[in-house]
């Protein structure tokens, strides 16, 4: 049976996908090696890209600021690792029972990959696809000036999923640079890590060519949005807050590599620190270890500004499908105060607090106490 786009498209129907959309291989011709479909599988004549939602009621909690974790499982881990990609599986399936090769593509971060020699002459190791760019390229949706891909049906509120082909099939038409984001910059106002650069400015984007086709985005600071992604940035994050209440690092005028906020925050993250006062061995930052042990991934930020305020300016002038009678955002969006009250010097409250529930007697000696805290000597005053 010879399969066709169509087939393709109604099969997706019949299996829940929410987008797909078809490339021609030729569209990729320009690839760098280690990004290339074709050193991967150089038969291949077609790419396959799926969109599946994020349900818009998971912003909720962290815009309330009231609640993280179902953000984290229902939009990120299990989303990305188990709803969409049993659609992925199954659309490689139909295909093969059509008698084509499908190979289902994992989204992968490139730049960490092709490590290790070539094992075929000339054929870069461990090649793996942006599945950003490869749906811009299939005509899924377009990457919006916040580098957060765009659809028509959803706006930014979508993951993708990406299948190799060698059937030939009729492509769908490139969706341009500037038919979904209008360059409005609501992304860049409400990131709360500084992350987004202003709009306007040609040596602020970065530029590909698609088949004919120039794309292009802003260039983001990825060291400043993973930092804030990941829960460095304590303007967002009332659990690092809570945890370091005097760590003052401003993420917002950071310079650090993307690589190098990834070890930060991960390394934060799993590591447990003994002998804390009232949760001996625990997490470095009691949250992240806690949704990490559970949901595989903790997402802090929740893509205020390059998902939710683009979601946001999107439904408002109507420029996406899947509309809603409320906005989704309603109010000012909280941020929290990161300037500690007081100096601390070598003491602060947060530890006269600890210190005085394990033993009351252990600062009899210092000298100096955090303003407002009344500390209970009185069990040994009283004797
Ligand atoms: S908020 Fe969305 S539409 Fe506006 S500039 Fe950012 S990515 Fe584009
Ligand atoms: S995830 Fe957060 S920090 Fe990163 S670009 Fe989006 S809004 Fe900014």
């Amino acid at each position: 049976m010879k399969l066709t786009s169509a087939m393709i498209k109604e099969k997706a129907k019949e299996l829940g996908i929410d987008r797909i959309a078809i490339g021609s291989i030729d569209r990729y011709k320009d690839a760098p090696p280690l990004m290339n479909p074709l050193n991967y599988f150089p038969e291949c004549k077609s790419i396959i890209m799926l969109a599946q939602r994020i349900p818009r009621g998971t912003y909720r909690g962290i815009l309330s600021g009231t609640h993280w974790h179902n953000y984290t499982f229902y939009s990120y881990n299990r989303l990305n690792t188990l709803f969409r990609p049993k659609l992925t599986y199954a659309m490689c399936c139909f295909i093969e029972d059509c008698g084509a090769e499908a190979i289902p593509h994992y989204p992968a971060v490139a730049e960490r990959m092709g490590d290790g020699d070539p094992v075929v002459p000339g054929r870069m190791p461990n090649v793996a696809m942006s599945v950003r760019i490869m749906g811009m390229g299939a005509g899924l949706g377009e990457m919006g000036y916040s580098k957060v891909f765009i659809t028509p049906e959803f706006g930014p509120r979508v993951r993708l999923g990406m299948i190799m082909t060698d059937a030939v099939l009729e492509p769908d038409p490139i969706i341009p640079t500037g038919t979904l984001c209008n360059h409005c910059g609501s992304c860049v106002r409400e990131c709360p890590g500084n992350a987004i650069p202003p709009v306007g400015k040609l040596q602020n984007t970065v530029h590909i060519k698609l088949g004919e086709e120039d794309v292009y985005w802003g260039d983001v600071d990825m060291g400043r949005c993973t930092l804030t992604h990941h829960g460095l940035n304590n303007r967002i994050s009332p659990f690092l807050k809570k945890d370091m209440p005097n760590l003052e690092y401003d993420v917002c005028e950071s310079n650090v590599t993307e690589e190098e906020a990834y070890r930060l925050t991960h390394a934060l993250v799993n590591k447990r620190w003994g002998g804390v006062y009232d949760r001996p061995d625990d997490f470095m930052i009691h949250y992240y270890g806690y949704i990490t042990s559970h949901v595989g991934y903790f997402a802090i930020c929740g893509a205020r500004g390059c998902i939710c305020a683009c979601a946001d300016t999107l439904e408002r002038r109507k420029a996406i499908k899947n509309l809603f009678v409320n906005p989704l955002i309603k109010r000012k969006l909280w941020l929290i105060d990161v300037k500690t009250k007081e100096k601390t010097g070598a003491i602060n409250l947060w530890r006269e607090q600890g210190l005085d529930r394990k033993d009351p007697t252990l600062r009899q000696n210092e000298y100096r106490h955090a303003a407002g805290y009344k500390h209970n000597y009185a069990v040994k005053e009283e004797k």
